[in-house]
């Protein structure tokens, strides 16, 4: 038989590392894999993220990767055991647990009595070559975290929903101008997102258009885009130095999808106001059930929340540690 944990942490990026800081100081003695394949690298989308100015505590700002280093360390330091392994797959259908989680080339099983799952989510890129070798260099996929960086210049976002409506507007107040690129004639967000965005001056629409190519892969940086009528076939060049992907995330929940309840759109279901998920001791945080907020800062406050419902759990069931 194999041990049995406390606590098992699927991903690492704020949430993951939060909840495992909390465990460990609640001496659960977590044990959290990483992860290197599944739902990108270690560390989350923040690895993919240039600097980040919105993260409480840092006034200099701080690179995406340089933060994660941090959230590491930390983590080490409290007693995290962080093995940098893939989860391949879980079984949580034991009702009360052991909760089974088999990880590793070898795919060695493990035990636990709870398990905090943050393995996040992806954006969604269109898949452009041009779109790799830009990233961070004028490509992004969150304004949020990109769009001071485009201070009165021109940018564009790719998208139709409610999150390209959003971070259009956003864009709108920092940015001088925004192209909004959509490959339809009608937008899927919501209406009041489109009337907000169709009654800003500052946001032009290309309907119709698909990109062909963000330029200028030779200079290495983002100096404009190459769009393609679907309709008409015309090309036509729009300068601008920011490129937003706006077209969606993708949640990382495959692995669960047969034993936890998930939204419409695929995120994981947690009680409102709570990391529990529809089975009772496993819990989620993190951007893998938040599509609404999905900030490193909430990713982490939800880690906290996640851990500190885990030991509770535990101390529920009378369960030593
Ligand atoms: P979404 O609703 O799935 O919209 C994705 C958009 O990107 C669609 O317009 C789609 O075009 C376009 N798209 C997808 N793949 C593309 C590609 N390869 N090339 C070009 N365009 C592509 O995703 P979302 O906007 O991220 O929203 C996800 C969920 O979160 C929704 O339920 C949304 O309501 C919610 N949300 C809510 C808020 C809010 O309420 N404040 C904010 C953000 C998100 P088509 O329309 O042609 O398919």
């Amino acid at each position: 038989m194999p041990d049995l944990h406390n606590v098992i942490i699927i991903g690492s990026g704020p949430a993951g590392h939060t909840a495992g800081i909390y465990a460990a100081r609640a001496n659960l003695k977590p044990l959290m894999f990483e992860g290197m394949v599944r739902g990108g690298i270690p560390g989350g989308q923040l690895m993919i993220t240039n600097d980040v100015e919105n993260y409480p505590g840092f006034p200099e700002k701080v690179t995406g990767p340089d933060l994660m280093k941090r959230f590491r360390d930390q983590s080490l330091h409290q007693g995290v055991d962080v093995r940098s392994e893939d989860v391949n797959r879980v079984d949580f259908a034991t009702n009360g647990g052991p909760f089974k989680v088999f990880a590793g080339d070898d795919n060695v099983e493990y035990h636990a009595r709870t398990v905090i799952i943050a393995t996040g989510a992806q954006a969604k890129w269109l898949g452009l070559p041009s779109e790799s070798a830009l990233q961070g260099r004028g490509v992004s996929a969150c304004a949020v975290c990109d769009g001071a960086f485009f201070r009165k210049q021109d940018v564009i976002v790719v998208g139709g929903g409610d999150t390209a409506m959003e971070e259009s507007m956003y864009l709108s107040g920092i940015c001088n101008s925004v192209t909004l690129v959509h490959r339809r004639r009608e937008f899927r967000a919501s209406k009041t997102m489109q009337k907000r965005v169709f009654e800003n001056p500052k946001i032009k629409i290309e309907y119709d258009s698909a990109v062909d190519e963000i330029l200028d892969v030779s200079k290495g940086e983002v100096t404009g885009v190459r769009l393609k009528n679907l309709v008409t076939g015309e090309l036509k060049e729009i300068a601008a130095t920011g490129f937003f992907v706006a077209i969606g995330h993708t949640p990382n929940t495959d692995l669960f999808k047969d034993f936890l309840e998930l939204h419409d759109n695929g995120y994981i279901k947690t009680k409102p106001g709570t990391a529990q998920t529809s089975v009772p001791g496993i819990f989620a945080a993190g951007d893998v059930q938040d599509f609404v907020y999905r900030q490193a800062v909430t990713a982490a406050g939800s880690g906290c929340m996640a851990a500190l419902e885990a030991e509770r759990y535990m101390a529920m069931l009378g369960d030593g540690h």
